[in-house]
């Protein structure tokens, strides 16, 4: 947490509060003088370089919350750094806040202890994935690895998650282009969703499912975006949202911290083939992008000590394109518009032009492309 300006109040404390009836976890990360005035976001597309806290100008503003730096590269001449990482100002969880589990009556709580920290991803205030040079998007991403391993070590802290909010639409509230990672002392419900549904799956079939999806969508093709040696790019069968897209290893792999070398040279070709696919088929490109790991070892209690052999890591991208509505708040049903074979057929046909504009293919083989050398049957896949 920041020192308070002289003058302002203190900020409260984050904390979790516990829903008695349903189990989910809300965090109150309450920010300092928040009037009703305040929470409605201005409709604006992008906020200005002048006065940006992430642009190398303003660099003496944050140097107590600066964590790291890394060098210029040959893609940056001319700039005092290529990457960035900082402690959020306004973090959702703080490492100074004591780990307490407590309860008020019937209702559960926690202290808002945790880790925030911010990736700024270039030096550049207009600059994005599509324009990363290869090597920015790979350095990007062993910066993930490695600030995910740091804060995974941290005691108490059971899940590590990775997001990109890009646009406005999608959450971004300053234009510069930067990713959160959280650790957080609680596995969130969404991740717990799919470990349970994970681990129901491995207990019937003693298989991993995301290993069976990947056997069966490479065996299917009709939702595949781009594939290669390592990873598959797809929509997945129940998409949620239109033009949703998983990223997975297609060995089974339960954390993303562990990615080696030359698997993150073959992540960075194929997140990048995706997200220009995105942003160069839809008129609003907002979109957000959210790592799925494993929880860290130390979550790894009594019902959770087989969770490598049956949670297998993988990226969501998800455009912003529609809004979500009362019926959907209400039922916990989503509407997609479009059907995920749609999706990826024009996503693939955005990356076939690409082709015959360069003439080579930019990214990662496409399954068409791919030689499709014995693909597994489905169900084939060992956990
Ligand atoms: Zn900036
Ligand atoms: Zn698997
Ligand atoms: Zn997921």
């Amino acid at each position: 947490m920041t020192d308070p300006t002289p003058g302002e109040p203190a900020t409260p404390a984050p904390e979790f509060r516990k829903d008695p009836v349903t189990g989910g976890w809300v965090i109150f990360a309450p920010e300092r003088s928040r009037r009703p005035e305040d929470l409605m976001a201005p409709e604006v597309a992008s906020t200005p370089r002048e006065g940006c806290p992430f642009c190398p100008a303003r660099d003496g503003d944050n140097g107590k919350l600066e964590i790291i730096r890394f060098p210029p590269t040959p893609d940056y001449g001319g700039q005092p750094w290529t990457i960035k990482v900082l402690k959020d100002k306004f973090p959702i969880l703080s490492d100074q806040e004591n780990y307490h589990r407590f309860g008020d009556g019937m209702y559960d709580l926690m202290s808002g202890h945790g880790h925030h920290e911010l990736v700024v991803e270039s030096p550049l205030h207009d600059d994005g994935f599509p324009r990363y040079p290869d090597s920015h998007v790979r350095d990007l991403l062993s910066v993930y690895q490695n600030r995910s391993l740091e804060l995974s070590s941290f005691p108490n802290i059971r899940q590590i998650l990775i997001t990109r909010n890009s646009g406005h639409d999608a959450g971004a509230q300053i234009s510069h282009p930067h990713s959160h990672i959280v650790g957080m002392p609680i596995i969130p419900k969404r991740i717990q969703e799919e470990v349970s549904g994970c681990q129901g799956y491995y207990r019937f079939k003693e298989r991993c499912v995301y290993c069976d999806i990947i056997a069966q969508e490479r065996e299917d093709g009709s939702r595949i975006v781009l594939d290669n040696d390592c990873f598959v790019a797809f929509t997945a069968w129940a998409a949620r949202f239109p033009y949703e897209v998983v990223i997975a290893p297609r060995v089974h792999l339960s954390r993303f911290e562990t990615i080696r070398p030359n698997e993150i040279v073959l992540l960075a070709d194929i997140m990048k083939g995706v997200i220009s696919a995105i942003k160069g088929s839809l008129p609003r490109p907002s979109l957000n992008y959210i790592f799925h790991t494993s929880p860290t070892p130390q979550a790894r209690t009594a019902e959770l000590t087989d969770v490598a052999k049956y949670y297998h890591w993988h990226i969501e991208i998800i455009p912003k394109i529609t809004r979500i509505a009362g019926f959907e708040w209400g039922s916990g049903f989503y509407i997609n518009p479009v059907m995920p074979e749609d999706s990826a057929a024009s996503l693939r046909g955005w990356l076939e032009r690409q082709k015959q504009l360069t003439g080579a293919f930019p990214f990662s083989r496409t399954q068409s492309d791919a030689p499709r050398s014995n693909p597994r049957p489905p169900g084939s896949a060992q956990g």
